[in-house]
């Protein structure tokens, strides 16, 4: 005779659990910085977990997830969307203007807007669509690095005000992604006073390594994948 099944429809799953625990931590760290919680909004970043994974965070509550790419989006998301209309979901990768319609049909927020042929694709979209516009957020390139998407700290200034008033985006605030090998919190110090200059008020910054720091630094949105989902398969070279 085999023992009775444990009652797993019951117990909170653990992505539930690593959820709450993420959400707990970013509410101390908001104590700690004397910001209110709801200062700080939790993306839940789902690259590469199937919708089956993705199911117990939903059915725990959440509802702003986090997709670095537009194909894998569309193959997962819109029938998530169908079960939770509520769902928000955050594109933080980088994104090709040949996608851009793609991307605007699924995404409510868009945080990689980085150059100016993509400034000018979504605005062509954008009024091709009504003027629906997603949230928007410049992607800056903090550390300067070659490899990476986000223009550089010197030219996001001029960028943001093309983005506004050549093409009369709605910017709502910055993003980065510090290098992997630095301290984040100069990089979160430098986002923090590019966004302040310019007037903006919403500050997409830390991950699951530094997210209470980026909470200190005043993230308004941190991006939390593995400390949620569990681990991703390494990303092949080349
Ligand atoms: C994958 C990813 C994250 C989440 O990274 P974790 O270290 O798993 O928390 C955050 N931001 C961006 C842009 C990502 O691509």
């Amino acid at each position: 005779m085999s023992a009775a099944p444990p009652a797993a429809s019951s117990a909170p799953s653990p992505v539930a659990l690593r959820l709450a625990e993420v959400e707990a931590a970013i509410a101390r760290a908001c104590r700690d910085a004397g910001r209110p919680a709801e200062a700080v909004k939790l993306i839940a970043v789902s690259k590469t977990f199937d919708a089956e994974a993705i199911r117990p965070a939903l059915a725990a509550g959440h509802r702003r997830f986090g997709e670095n790419r537009v194909q894998e989006a569309k193959a997962k998301w819109p029938e998530l969307k169908a079960e939770y209309p509520d769902a928000e979901l955050h594109l933080i990768g980088p994104l090709q203007t040949n996608k851009v319609r793609e991307a605007l049909a699924l995404f409510d927020v868009i945080h990689t807007l980085d150059r100016p042929s993509l400034a000018k694709e979504l605005a062509k979209e954008i009024a091709r669509a009504d003027g629906k516009a997603p949230r928007l957020m410049v992607q800056v390139n903090t550390g300067e690095e070659p490899q990476k998407a986000g223009v550089a700290p010197l030219e996001a200034d001029a960028f943001i005000r093309m983005c506004r008033e050549d093409y009369g985006l709605p910017v709502e605030g910055l993003m980065c992604i510090p290098p992997a090998e630095e301290p984040a919190a100069p990089h979160f110090a430098l986002l923090s006073t590019i966004a302040r200059r310019n007037g903006l008020a919403t500050l997409s910054m830390g991950m699951s390594g530094d997210y209470e720091t980026a909470v200190a630094l005043g993230a308004t949105h941190v991006r939390v994948g593995s400390a949620i989902f569990g681990g991703r398969p390494p990303i092949p070279a080349g």
